[in-house]
Formats: C-alpha cells, sequence, structure tokens
C-alpha cells in the first residue's frame, strides 16, 4: 500500500518484515474538556490509518486523573466523534485497568524496579538534576522489597495523606533524559473518580498507565503528539520490565496549531469560565461542539485535517485554509436563498398585484431545482446596495441608475425618500415589465445584480456574523485573555424570505451575495448564523 505519510512508511515496513501483522490504534482524550479542532487531526488520523490497513480503532479514555475528569465530557467526547462519523472498534478507561496497572507495580517492586519514596514534590523536583547535571538518588531508593510492599499496600489502604508518598520506578538518576530519573508512577491522591468512585486513592501516572493500556488493548502503534517524544524511552521501559505480552509501538506526530484560534484546553475552559464566550459550543470556539454549533460540515473538517496532512514537525496553518474546505462542501450542497441586511425598502410605483417566480435553489448543479418566491409592489434590498452618493464603477443601484433583482427584473431608481433626520426612508423604483428573468426580452444589459426580498412575506431575522477568536499576537507569550477579540461576533437586523424560518433549524443556506449561514431560533425569532462568508482568501500554495 502506497505510504502517504512517514507513519504509514513505518507500518509498511512492520507489516514487510513481520513485526506487526495487523494496524491496532486509539484516540486517548482525557475527559477534561471538550474536543477541539486539534483532535479531529488525531481522530483522521488514528481511524483513517486503521481503516487504510484493514484494523482497528478503540476509543480510549486517560482517566488517571480524577480531580479534572467528568462524566460531562466523557459524554461530549463520544458525541463529537460520532458527528465526525467515525466508529470506534473498541471502547476502554484507563480506570478499566487499574487492576492490572496495580499488580503491575507490585511485580515492578517485587522485582526491585519500584520503591516507596517519601520526598515532596518539591524535593523530587530538586534532586533531579538538569540537562547538563545528573540528579542525587532518592534516600528511599534502596528500601528493601518487603518494607516496599508494604509502604505501597499502605498507600493503597489509604493510610497517607496526599503527596506523604509516591512510587518511583528506578531507572537511572544519571540517565541524560530526565523522564527517566526515577519517575513517579503512582501518587496518593484522595479523591472521588468519575467511574470508580471512591474504590482508590492512589492514581496510576499517565506514562506509566498509557504503555499498559495501550498494551492490554491489543494497540500496535501508539500514535501520539511531539511532546512525548522525549517519554518513548520511558514508554518502552514500562512495555519491557513489566513483562506485558503485547509490545506497542508509540510514534510521534506534529500538533496541529492554527493562527487567531487557541488549542488548549485549559485556555479553552477559561474563555467558558469566565463568560467571554457562551460556551464550549459557542460558534466562535474551535470545540467540535462549537464547529458543529457554527454548521461547520463534519465533511469539511475530515477534509482539511487529510489535507494538512500528518509531519514530523509542529507548524502553523492559517484559519483561512479550514474556511477553504467549508466554502468547497457548501458551495456544493448548500441550498441558496435569499435575504438582505440593514434592509431598506423599495417600492415599484408601475407594480401592481403580486407574482409568484422561480428561485433557483441550486444553481451550482447543471439543473437547478426551483422554488416559488413571491414578488410584489414592495421589496427591500440590502443597505449596501444602494448609494445616492455612489463612488466611480458602483454598479448597485444608485439614483437614476438600474439594477436587476436577482431571478426577478430590472429596476430603476426614479426618487429617494429621506426621513426627518436625513436618512433614507424609501426607494421609489420601477421596474422593466418584459426583462423578467428566463424571458428578458428588454434588451437591456444591467452590470449588477442583487438579492432582495419581497415586504408582503419576509420575515425580521437577527443577522449574527463572526470573526476570529483572538486578535494577532503582538508580541509572543501574550496572554490569550488579552488577545480576545471583541469583535469576534456582530450583529445585524435583516429580512430574509419566510422559506428561512420555517425550514429546520441548523440549516445550512448561501445566501446570496451575502454568505454562508445557518439557521437558528432564539426567544422563538429567526437567527441567521454565518458560517464563513462567500469570498476565499485562502491562496493555494
Ligand atoms: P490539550 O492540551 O488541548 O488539553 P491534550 O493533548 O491534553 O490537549 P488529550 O485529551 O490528552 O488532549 O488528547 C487526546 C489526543 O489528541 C492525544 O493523542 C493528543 O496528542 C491529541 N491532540 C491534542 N491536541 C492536538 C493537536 N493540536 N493536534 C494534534 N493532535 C492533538
Ligand atoms: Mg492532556
Amino acid at each position: 500500500m502506497e505510504a502517504k505519510n512517514f507513519i504509514e512508511d513505518i507500518i509498511n515496513e512492520e507489516l514487510e518484515g513481520g513485526v506487526v501483522n495487523e494496524v491496532h490504534t486509539r484516540f486517548p482524550p482525557e475527559p477534561n474538556g471538550y474536543l477541539h479542532i486539534g483532535h479531529a487531526k488525531s481522530l483522521c488520523l488514528n481511524f483513517g490509518t486503521a481503516k487504510k490497513y484493514g484494523g482497528k480503532c478503540n476509543l480510549f479514555f486517560d482517566d488517571t486523573n480524577p480531580s479534572k475528569e467528568k462524566t460531562e465530557f466523557v459524554d461530549a467526547i463520544k458525541a463529537d466523534i460520532e458527528w465526525l462519523g467515525f466508529k470506534w472498534y473498541e471502547m476502554h478507561y484507563a480506570s478499566d485497568f487499574f487492576d492490572d496497572i496495580f499488580e503491575l507495580a507490585i511485580k515492578l517492586i517485587k522485582d526491585g524496579k519500584a520503591y516507596v519514596c517519601d520526598l515532596t514534590a518539591e524535593q523530587i523536583r530538586e534532586t533531579r538534576g538538569t540537562l547538563t547535571q545528573p540528579g542525587t538518588e532518592s534516600p528511599y531508593r534502596n528500601r528493601s522489597v518487603e518494607e516496599n510492599l508494604r509502604l505501597f499496600n499502605e498507600m493503597k489502604e489509604g493510610k497517607y495523606a496526599d503527596g506523604e508518598k509516591v512510587l518511583r520506578a528506578k531507572i537511572d538518576m544519571a540517565s541524560p533524559n530526565i523522564n527517566m530519573r526515577d519517575p513517579v508512577i503512582y501518587r496518593v491522591l484522595h479523591a472521588t473518580h468519575h467511574r470508580t468512585g471512591d474504590k482508590w486513592c492512589i492514581y496510576p501516572m499517565y506514562d506509566y498507565a498509557h504503555p499498559i493500556c495501550d498494551s492490554m488493548q491489543g494497540v500496535t502503534h501508539s500514535l501520539c503528539t511531539l511532546e512525548f517524544e522525549d517519554h518513548r524511552p520511558l514508554y518502552n521501559w514500562v512495555v519491557e520490565n513489566t513483562g506485558v505480552a503485547h509490545k506497542p509501538r508509540q510514534i510521534e506526530f506534529a500538533r496541529l496549531n492554527i493562527a487567531n484560534t487557541v488549542m488548549s484546553k485549559r485556555y479553552l475552559k477559561k474563555l467558558v469560565e469566565e463568560g467571554t464566550v457562551r460556551g464550549w459550543d459557542d460558534p466562535r470556539m474551535p470545540t467540535l461542539t462549537g464547529l458543529r454549533a457554527r454548521g461547520i460540515p463534519a465533511n469539511a473538517l475530515k477534509n482539511f485535517c487529510e489535507a494538512v496532512g500528518v509531519a514530523k514537525a509542529n507548524s502553523e496553518i492559517e484559519s483561512g485554509y479550514l474556511e477553504h474546505f467549508v466554502r468547497e462542501d457548501l458551495n456544493a450542497n448548500a441550498e441558496r436563498a435569499m435575504a438582505v441586511i440593514n434592509p431598506i425598502k423599495v417600492i415599484i410605483e408601475n407594480y401592481e398585484g403580486s407574482e409568484l417566480l422561480d428561485f433557483d435553489t441550486k444553481p451550482q448543479l447543471e439543473e437547478s431545482p426551483t422554488r416559488k418566491i413571491t414578488f410584489s409592489k414592495e421589496l427591500y434590498i440590502s443597505a449596501e446596495d444602494f448609494s445616492d452618493n455612489p463612488p466611480p464603477k458602483f454598479f448597485r443601484l444608485k439614483p437614476e441608475g438600474y439594477v436587476r433583482l436577482k431571478n426577478a427584473y430590472i429596476i430603476k431608481c426614479e426618487r429617494v425618500e429621506y426621513d426627518d433626520n436625513g436618512a433614507i426612508a424609501q426607494l421609489i423604483c420601477s421596474y422593466l415589465p418584459e426583462s423578467k428573468s428566463g424571458s428578458d426580452t428588454s434588451g437591456m444589459k444591467v452590470k449588477g445584480t442583487i438579492q432582495w426580498v419581497d415586504a408582503a412575506t419576509c420575515v425580521d431575522v437577527t443577522v449574527k456574523k463572526y470573526d476570529y477568536l483572538l486578535k494577532d499576537a503582538e508580541y509572543s507569550g501574550q496572554d490569550f485573555g488579552e488577545r480576545f477579540n471583541p469583535e469576534s461576533e456582530k450583529i445585524f437586523v435583516g429580512k430574509a424570505e419566510k422559506y428561512l424560518a420555517e425550514c429546520k433549524e441548523g440549516e445550512s443556506f448561501q445566501l446570496l451575495r451575502v454568505g454562508y449561514y445557518k439557521t437558528g431560533k432564539e426567544n422563538g425569532k429567526t437567527v441567521l448564523h454565518e458560517i464563513t462568508s462567500l469570498k476565499d482568501t485562502y491562496k493555494a500554495k
């Protein structure tokens, strides 16, 4: 099979050499928050690689840190994965394996490869050494196996307070890799776990638990992000020294970073908790639930992840790149409809009555289906489509000027009526009866076509436009709070075809000349949420 990244190169080599005979991956979130776009990349990689090789991919909840984890997050993570359309082979929790993980710690103690240490967290840090200096051995390093077994069991029985004792792997305090300098593998933590309740008051550390859980699940390739590269020797040490039967391999890949957005759960949580955004599902959030609320199609996100690819070095992607795939998907799939922003009334003085016109709902198809729209004497157009002081080359409506109303007629602006404040009150226009779209015999060529709605049948809507969550960083390390873009949400009044108020909530449309929008309701009123603009600012490299 042709490899499309370095991970597939490795797998191909292993399959050829008989090192492995199947591919089994896992997606390993910690249920301490909601998934974001970065996780989508990891999901696409783990599920995609398994699928390509006819293998399996598990969903694995890394729940070794009970103080931060919640069932709410577990449920949200599952819903997000299902939204992306991935089906896990089996679902496991690290907590399913707590008994095995404990027994393997006992084995390490019996083999003289782990010891109970009474140093405080701070003392452990201080004696760990630096990149240029070796660490110093703990005075508890040479406790007897019997004493270690007794103390470790006492830790488990709840005899010690949080932080009073830890279990450490006995590896090498002079190792050039600091992670190998007798890392802590178990800690005392009197916290209620969202699944095991108060059964345990000691919890294994990630670096120790993860390889064991991978092995127990039959994972062949444990794919993780680059910051774990330095932890790989410890991963391998745990696999070798606990003697687990099945030996998985850790491979690191680059994180996905996107400009003008934040991908760390810690900061996303802060935005939610401080009320800067309305919740994890705020449409400006880079969370999968936020993207779904925004109306981003799952397929667009997957195509984006695919296009970004898998690399060994970290980089930052322009946010326009994701929008490019969103537009590509919506342009092909979304129905068209009409709405106007900041409406101005248009009176067609020579038109009487009303009629039904054909509106092309999917002009992107070779044969567009049509839907009937109403046309009558009073209409609305967007404020930006009229100017009483037009710059050169203004091809929308202007005094004495002509414009085509989409799927309707050519109109001419005869005069402008102003209110007492000097603002435009309404436009008095005339129409050319023979210019009807589809049967135009007017012989008239007009440069501009604009969208409109019929005043008799349209509905009031709220239009919400979104911009990047964060402003550009002015200096590196600037706090995300300071970078929050107060203009990330802007609200406008609008008028829309009644069709948009009557259709299913959450449907996506291309609003002609306005953008891609999703329908919603707030307090019974129709809201149109911007998904993305019409224009592609992304230049493919
Ligand atoms: P965060 O820092 O946002 O909390 P995390 O890495 O702690 O992220 P986990 O729940 O531990 O989040 O991650 C689950 C999986 O998703 C891990 O394999 C992790 O490496 C991967 N992942 C997380 N963020 C990204 C990202 N930006 N790009 C690619 N993969 C990611
Ligand atoms: Mg994490």
